[in-house]
């Protein structure tokens, strides 16, 4: 519903994330193979996970572990002045740096590395996504947020939801909201 997530969406065109034989189901709401066994989430999962992290005002410097291909964080650099997104598979990044410097977003910074332990030299963010699923937060990201700030991810293992977290002045605050299906996150970077 949030009318600056629906803008930035239409902004970004889905089916360059996607395979060319899988391009016609691009505008579905629908999740679909990225390769490497991963996917890229609905475009409703997509807008719901930028709606909550987003909360009604624009974002500073998000976070993102799990780029993938790359369609989550080109929608946050519309809502976002800059996204720092780390990926443990290589040559899943490689191809998605390509598609991102095609569509000249040049608020978005990619990393090729393990996020469960965040990206220390540009934290404090002022907001997080996990796009892969783990049954509690790694202390790392909670260290990296910014008092104010908001993380989300899903949470679970078999059954998951998706977890917001907010940290303040005391402490933090988890929230937990929709059931979702998300693939787990891994530790450490992908063999070749
Ligand atoms: N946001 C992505 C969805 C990717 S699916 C998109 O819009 O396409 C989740 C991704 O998380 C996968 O690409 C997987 O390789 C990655 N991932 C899993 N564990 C990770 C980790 N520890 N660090 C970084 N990326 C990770």
């Amino acid at each position: 519903v949030d009318e600056v997530v629906l803008a930035a969406m239409n902004a970004v065109p889905r089916h360059i994330f996607v395979e060319e034989a899988l391009a016609s189901r691009a505008y579905d709401d629908v999740s679909l193979p990225i390769n490497f066994g991963q996917t890229i989430s609905n475009p409703q999962m997509v807008a719901r996970m930028s709606e909550l992290l987003r909360a009604g005002s624009d974002l500073g410097k998000v976070l993102e572990i799990g780029t993938g291909c790359g369609y989550q964080a080109a929608v946050l650099a519309q809502l976002a002045r800059e996204v720092y997104s780390i990926e443990r598979i290589g040559p899943l990044l490689t191809r998605t740096r390509t598609r991102l410097r095609e569509l000249r977003l040049s608020n978005v910074r990619l990393k090729h590395a393990d996020g469960l332990l965040g990206l220390p030299e540009a934290a404090p963010f002022d907001a997080i996504i996990m796009t892969a699923a783990a049954t509690h937060v790694p202390p790392s990201l909670l260290e990296q947020l910014a008092v104010g700030g908001r993380m989300i991810f899903p949470k679970g293992s078999q059954e998951q939801h998706l977890c917001v977290i907010e940290r303040n002045a005391q402490g933090y605050v988890e929230t937990i909201l929709d059931e979702v299906k998300f693939v787990p996150i891994l530790s450490g970077i992908a063999k070749a």
